[in-house]
This record gives structure tokens, sequence and C-alpha cells, in this order.
């Protein structure tokens, strides 16, 4: 974990939140590497369960909602945490966190105060007035807005069950114990779907679709799939209105924790909301004749979770022969074996030295052709600094995938090299190859 943190502050993805003025706590920042990371993850699931399918209703709701929505929800009163206090050293926990020896984290003492519930939620008031009247919560789940919206959707589209509604965005949540570098914090991402289906359809069909789906999809943008585990949670511990609930885990180098979740929650959302609201949230079906709530399948997706699974899944270190032209001085060859669609740089363009114009001015065209050719998703870095083993270093430890090396052989016959990020082979190609190369690579 440790290497793996180090490697995002180095190269650019995470760093530490408002560092200059001693940080905030479990607070991190997207460097540029990072946020095009969690672009591509947030792009590829856009993608995938919204633009693909014809059964699927985007939104992008807003952040601050009616204090009503979470008393209807349910999160006002139970969105809450048990927290318990060192009675030595006054560190105060999550109770079922606690290690399995119950000792203080801290000090090692075993002695907490009774558990008393922590509600999550982060508060605070819209207008000039801190009073009760003016009391919004950021929100602590995307979801529950795609419930207060069911009806827009279905007065505007007519939807045919069953469809889904998905939306990405901020969540927000008073963690006791965040921790674990970007695994729990208080401001995170969120994909989320409710997917309704029919009262009377057989939901674990849906259910079993999902976590399908899911699968297909985590395979797609390389979560190593040999350390993800379902947990099918067990009925005493369900929400009451949940018939089935799958935590998704994975091998995190901290341990298996969850990755998301998938739930079975009834229509307990829709008549929660219909209940307090006095609105009909019910849905013609046209077979039946019957008006009736619909039912929902859940899946929920933490966006930083998901990033951290990529990097931890493709995180390699090779050792290397000290005397091996591209080693320079390491010892050992750290890279991200990440998949082309989810890489920052889909490759690099190099001149083969620093100082020679007209290889930089041959370089910088290849890359601008390359990245001209498709506008906006298919970054091309260009480097110049340093010697090209060093240049192969930078460029693996953020996983672009291809380099190609302008040097005086480009000059005569328009050819460069291309050096594979995962075998470090070498060939030569023709420039006018390059780009069909890249496709060809990009379709595997
Ligand atoms: P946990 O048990 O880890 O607190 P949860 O079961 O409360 O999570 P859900 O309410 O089901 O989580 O939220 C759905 C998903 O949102 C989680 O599976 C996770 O990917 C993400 N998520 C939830 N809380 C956080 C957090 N504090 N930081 C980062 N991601 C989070």
């Amino acid at each position: 974990m440790d290497q793996l943190i180090s490697l995002c502050k180095r190269r650019g993805f995470i760093f530490p939140g408002s560092e200059i003025y001693g940080g905030l706590a479990n607070a991190w920042d997207f460097g540029p590497l990072g946020v095009a990371l969690k672009n591509n993850i947030k792009r590829s699931w856009w993608q995938r369960f919204v633009e693909e399918r014809d059964d699927m209703y985007g939104l992008d709701a807003a952040l601050l909602m009616n204090r009503r929505v979470w008393q209807a929800s349910g999160h006002e009163s139970t969105f809450s945490d048990p927290l318990v206090e060192c009675k030595n050293c006054h560190t105060r926990i999550r109770e079922d966190q606690l290690p399995e020896d119950k000792k203080c984290p801290s000090c090692g003492k075993k002695e907490f105060t009774t558990p008393r519930q922590f509600n999550l939620m982060l508060k605070t008031f819209l207008g000039p007035a801190e009073e009760d009247a003016n009391i919004v919560y950021f929100r602590p789940e995307t979801a529950q807005a795609i419930f207060v919206d069911f009806k827009q959707i279905i007065d505007t589209y007519a939807p045919k069950l069953p469809f889904g509604i998905a939306q990405i965005g901020k969540a927000f949540r008073n963690e006791i114990t965040p921790g674990n570098f970007i695994f729990r914090t208080r401001e995170f991402e969120q994909m989320e779907i409710e997917y309704f289906i029919k009262n009377t359809d057989v939901w674990n069909d849906s259910f079993e679709m999902w976590l399908k789906e899911m699968n297909n999809w985590m395979t797609s943008i390389g979560i190593d799939m040999q350390k993800v585990h379902n947990l099918d949670v067990p009925k005493e511990e369900l929400a009451h209105y949940s018939k089935r609930t799958v935590d998704v885990e994975f091998d995190f180098p901290f341990g298996k924790k969850e990755l998301f979740g998938i739930a079975y929650r009834g229509d307990f959302d829709l008549q929660s909301h219909q209940t307090a609201s006095g609105e009909s949230l019910e849905y013609f079906d046209e077979e039946t004749k019957e008006r009736i709530l619909p039912h929902v399948i859940e899946p929920s997706i933490g966006v930083e979770r998901m990033l951290l699974a990529i990097l931890a899944s493709a995180y390699r270190e090779d050792p290397l022969e000290t005397t091996s032209s591209e080693a320079g001085e390491q010892e050992k060859r750290i890279w991200l074996d990440l998949p082309m669609r989810m890489a920052p740089y889909k490759a690099a363009v190099f001149p083969l030295l620093s100082n020679k114009p007209e290889l930089i001015s041959k370089a910088q065209e290849i890359r601008a052709r390359l990245q001209g050719a498709w506008p906006g998703f298919f970054p091309i870095a260009f480097d110049k600094s340093g010697n090209i083993g060093k240049r192969y270093r930078r460029q693996d430890e953020i996983g672009t995938p291809y380099c190609f090396t302008v040097d005086f052989q480009t000059l005569e016959d328009n050819t460069v090299t291309v050096r594979d990020r995962n075998t470090m082979q070498q060939e030569r190609i023709s420039v006018s190859e390059v780009r069909k190369f890249l496709e060809g690579k990009m379709r595997e």
C-alpha cells in the first residue's frame, strides 16, 4: 500500500488535500493523472450502462435537496454508525470496526464508553441564518435523487418496465473512522443505478443479471477478478426491506473489504417518498392495466474504491538487471498494467535526444497528428526530459502502453521504434502505420 501511495503522489495521481496548510485529515486531491483515470472509469461506466443500453436514463440531480427527502428515506433518523470512545486515550472509533481483540488501536486498552448512534450526514445551512428551518444535508448517497425524480422520468418518457435510472455524483459522509488512503473518505463519488422491475417479476433474475454485468464491466476496466469475492449478506443482517444484498469485496492491500454493493430494495424507497410527499409515484402497467409501485435492484459503486482496486490490480514490480540499458540506477521496474482504455495516456512520443531540434519537431508533429485523430479522448504524452531510459520508467509508472521514439533513422526512412510497456520489446514501424497500430491495440 505504501508503494502505491508513494507512486500516486510521485506521479501526480493523488495528493493530500490542503497540503500547504498542513493538510485536512483524509482529504485527497486528484492530480492530472488521477482525474484522467477517474474520468476514464466514469466514462466507461456511463457508456456501458447508460449510452449503450436502451433501457437506461441518465440523471444529474442537485446535490442539495429538500430536507424532507432525508426524513422520508430514513436517513435523518437512522443513517448512523455506533460510536465508542476509548476511556483512556479518547480515540473515537466505530464499534463495528474495533479489531477482533477489542483493543483500542491507539493505546491498546480495552475500556470504551457505551456506544451512541452518530449520524453520518454532513449538515449545513442555506442562506444567512443558521437556524433549524434552514438546515440542509450534503447528500450521503446519490440514489435518493433517483427516487425523487422517478415521476419526472415516467411522465416525460413513459418507459416500459424494466428500466433503470443512473447517476454519477458526489456524496458526503461524516465517517467516524475514515482511512486506508482513498478507501474511506468523507467526500467521495458514487455511480448508482436504480433498476426498476415489476413487482411480479422474478427479481432474482435481474439481480443475477446485474451481478454479471458488473463482473463483465470490472473485467473490462482491468480489475483482477481473482481478488473479487461476493458476500451474500446474511438474512439477519439485511435491512428490513431487502430480500438480498451482495457486498462485492476486493482483496485490497490492507485486507478484504467492500468494493461495492448490489441490493434488492423492494418498493421501500418509492413507497416512503410517495407517503411523505403525498404525490403518487405509481406506474401504470399497460399490460395489466394496473397502477403499481415498481421494485428496485440497486448496484451502487464508489468511484474512488474502484480506482483504488484498479491501481492495486495493475501495480507491478519487476526485478531488473542493473546492467540493462533501460534500468538506469533503479534495480526494479515499477509499472502499471492498465488496460489501454483506462491508461491516462494511450501512448507517448519522444525524440531520442533532447538537444536535436529536428528530432524534437518530428516527434511533436507525430504527437499532434495522433492526438488530433481522436480529439478529446486519446491523450498522447510528449517527453524530452532526461534520457530515454528515464522516460520509459516514467511512462511505465503511469501505465502508458506504448512509447514511440523518433531517432535519426526516422528522418531518413520515416519509421519509429515502438516499445511495448508489458514486454519492453521494441520494433520498428512506419510513421504512417502508427495510428492504425494504436487503433488496433485499442480494439483488442
Ligand atoms: P461501508 O460498509 O464500507 O461503510 P456502505 O455499505 O455503507 O459502505 P453503501 O452505503 O452501500 O456503503 O455505499 C455504496 C458504495 O459507495 C460502497 O460500496 C462504496 O463503494 C462507496 N462508499 C461508501 N462510503 C464510502 C466512503 N466513506 N468513502 C468512499 N467510498 C464510499
